[in-house]
Parts: structure tokens; sequence; C-alpha cells
């Protein structure tokens, strides 16, 4: 499942790679920056919205994960409002959605 990411540093766009570890289980595990997306433009029908369903199940980040292609931050989260996939570092525990510019504290992601 791919689903676009906007990082909160530089407001990009980029692409997550999310591998279904088990059943409505997600797991994060690559990225690519805008200029590589063409390379995989074959792969854009796989662009998903996360839903609640997903959501509620879990989804998490692997320690191969080599983080946002920008900023390099490890960890992404999911907006509550909007549910757009933000890039996150993980030291701050406020966040601020690049997308629908919702401020929040961070929940963890293995939390939802
Ligand atoms: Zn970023
Ligand atoms: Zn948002």
């Amino acid at each position: 499942m791919n689903n676009n990411c906007t990082c909160t540093s530089t407001r990009e766009k980029f692409l997550v790679v999310f591998q279904e570890l088990k059943p409505q289980h997600w797991q994060l595990i690559e990225s690519y920056g805008w200029v590589s997306k063409k390379g995989i433009s074959s792969r854009d029908d796989n662009i998903a919205k996360l839903d609640d369903a997903t959501l509620s199940n879990g989804i998490s980040v692997s320690s191969e994960y080599a983080g946002c292609p920008y900023c390099k931050a490890k960890g992404i989260f999911i907006c509550g409002h909007c549910m757009a996939v933000n890039c996150h570092d993980s030291d701050t525990g406020s966040i601020a959605c690049a997308e629908c510019h919702t401020h929040g504290e961070l929940t963890p992601i293995e939390a939802l």
C-alpha cells in the first residue's frame, strides 16, 4: 500500500510504502522522494488513504525505514483531522499537520 505523505519541515510531498505484516496491520518500510516517484508511477493505482479501520488495527514503523527523504525524520504521524500522513521527528510531543494545519499533541502511532 502506498500513501502520500507530507514533510512537516519542508511541506514537500513524498510517497511512503506500507507492507501488510499481518491482516490489517501495516508497517512503514520505505519512502520515495518526489523525483524518484516517476520511476514507480505504475504503482500509482495503489495509493490509498488510511482509514479508521486500518488505524485502529495498528501501524508501525520498520527499523529498516530510512526516514523522510527531505528532513530525515524517522517517524510519521497521521493527522486525526484530515488523515494526512506527515513525517515526524519523534522527539517532539506537539504536532502540526502540514496539510490542514491542525495542531495537537502527538499520539504514538502504536496507540492509534
Ligand atoms: Zn520530513
Ligand atoms: Zn491534517
